[in-house]
């Protein structure tokens, strides 16, 4: 197996792995290779839990709080860390990474308590009749969570929130790309009197990713398909609950009544944000047929507009450089295999020269489904479009994929659009708008088919990191239930009765 590292040409070196900055190539930081210890980090969150635990939602909910305004305090210093080794821009990391952490953090912080609080079942089943029963959440153990490079805040240390929250300790492995971020912000939960051992950053490769899975109680995993399936297959050896968020080929379907301002401005946005490199970025788009030229006037305009270069300062710049270098080969490769099968280039189409990782934003017309753009992850700033002859065509195609993270449909009637959604399969689908929904906590936010298994958020998202138990009390009273041996054949003959009446009609 070729390591990130390898592949960007930093290498291991005695233990450390060199970051760059995907805008420059320059390194700007060094992390340990800390695989080896991984064992050893997961055995001291273990014996820390119990203490974290025993502090109670309350307490916890304080602790969090108290990250969450060291986060905001160094608000500036956290998104120029992220535009420096994802090669984002300022805008971006600010409000992608930081202003949505912070909310997530407020969000767990006041709502774990009713999530995770005990629930009084009734019991209607005549075998159970006036007992009291009870569902409890309790705390799994250590929580591992692998983190991929394009989101290291939102999506890395956003999964670590309700883990904590539900009094679970963590150990973070994030992506050997952009490690330096993370690192802070486990610095930060220690500043802000973060027990020690609770919340473990562990620098490394693939390997100390590995490595977390063979030792933590559960794994949330965040990046592709192919490492997702060896890290569900190792967490069912090892029978330890696994939550997955994987790849996706998210399409966007513009009906010909759609407003197509809002609808062009929209795949910009959702298409070409942080280069591509969005799990739910809008990856193909099917435009009916009377919209079809419009649209890709009105899309092709806007991305000419838009400014591409190494990110500075707010309002510098729009596009900046694509964070995992091999996602530069996976993007050429996509767009020149749907130049050879026949589609039109309108704007872009090619990496920048040096320095730094660019792909220009292109837009791609006349796409098919021959085409690999339209069936293969691209990860990248390419916005193909297809033209279709009506909606059950587009949602035919939307669904001829074997992803199925989210989707999204743009038409001024609502209620078609709401029809129109509920056929796509995937996990989340918004009508005239698209990956913003994540910011929706309240929701489930979760993969369909081979774009993952669970969910973040909701209930859900806090509950996939307890284990529930279910309490049965029984009031003393009748010295024996009739149904208890010795056998007994009245009773019998009384069940026998009561069987063919209430479930025999
Ligand atoms: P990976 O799935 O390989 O990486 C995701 C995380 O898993 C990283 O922290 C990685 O570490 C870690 N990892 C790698 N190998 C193992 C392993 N055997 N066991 C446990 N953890 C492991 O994705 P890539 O970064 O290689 O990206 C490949 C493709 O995945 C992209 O082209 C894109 O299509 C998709 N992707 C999807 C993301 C999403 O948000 N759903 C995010 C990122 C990628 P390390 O980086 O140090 O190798």
């Amino acid at each position: 197996m070729s390591t990130h590292a390898e592949l960007s040409g930093t290498p291991i070196l005695d233990g450390s792995i060199a970051v760059d900055d995907p805008a420059t190539g320059a390194i700007i930081g060094h992390v340990p290779d800390m695989a080896h210890e991984v064992p050893t980090l997961v055995a001291r969150a273990k014996s820390a839990q119990a203490a974290w635990a025993a502090l109670g939602v309350k307490g916890r909910a304080d602790v969090i709080a108290s990250w969450r305004r060291w986060l905001v305090a160094n608000r500036k210093e956290l998104a120029a860390s992220t535009v420096r080794e994802t090669g984002t821009i300022y805008e971006e990391a600010l409000i992608n990474e930081v202003y949505l952490t912070a909310a997530g953090m407020s969000f767990w912080e006041k709502r774990a308590e009713a999530m995770l609080g005990d629930e009084r079942v009734p019991a209607r089943n005549p075998f159970v009749l006036g007992r009291k029963l009870i569902v409890r959440q309790r705390p799994l153990g250590v929580v591992g969570v692998i983190a991929p490079w394009n989101f290291p805040i939102l999506l890395g240390v956003g999964d670590t929130i309700p883990a904590l929250m539900a009094g679970n300790t963590v150990v973070i492995k994030p992506s050997e790309l952009t490690p330096l971020t993370t690192r802070m912000v486990a610095d930060g939960f220690r500043a802000a009197g973060g027990p020690e051992d609770v919340f473990i950053c562990a620098t490394g490769d693939g390997r100390a990713g590995a490595a977390l899975v063979d030792h933590v109680d559960m794994i949330m995993f965040t990046g592709s398909t192919a490492t997702g399936r060896r890290v569900a297959a190792r967490a069912g050896e090892r029978l330890i609950p696994c939550s997955l968020e994987l790849g996706g080929k998210d399409p966007m379907i513009v009906c010909a009544d759609a407003d197509l301002d809002r609808a062009a401005s929209g795949a910009v946005q959702w298409g070409l944000t942080r280069s591509g490199q969005v799990c739910m970025s809008v990856e193909r788009i099917y435009v009916e047929a009377p919209a079809y030229e419009p649209f890709l006037a009105k899309l092709t305009e806007r991305v000419e507009a838009l400014r591409q270069g190494a990110p500075g300062d707010a309002g510098s710049t729009d596009i900046g450089a694509m964070t995992m270098p091999k996602q530069m080969e996976i993007v050429a490769a996509h767009v020149a295999d749907a130049r050879e099968k026949g589609a039109r280039v309108l704007t872009g189409g090619a990496a920048l020269s040096g320095p730094g990782r660019f792909f220009a934003p292109t837009v791609i017309a006349d796409a098919d489904h021959s085409m690999d753009c339209m069936r293969d992850e691209t990860f990248g700033p390419t916005l193909p479009v297809m033209k279709v002859s009506g909606t059950d065509e587009a949602i035919g195609l939307a669904n001829d994929t074997t992803y199925g993270l989210s989707a999204s449909v743009w038409t001024k009637d609502l209620a078609k659009g709401e029809a129109l959604a509920r056929r796509i399969h995937a996990g989340t689908a918004a009508v005239n708008d698209a990956n913003i929904m994540f910011a929706a906590r309240e929701v489930p936010f979760g993969g369909a088919r081979e774009s993952g298994v669970g969910a973040r958020h909701g209930v859900g998202g806090i509950r996939k990191y307890c284990e529930s138990q279910t309490i049965m009390v029984t009031r003393l009273g009748l010295k024996r239930d009739i149904s208890w041996l010795p056998a007994n054949r009245r009773v019998t003959r009384l069940f026998d009765r009561v069987l063919s009446r209430i479930y025999g009609r």
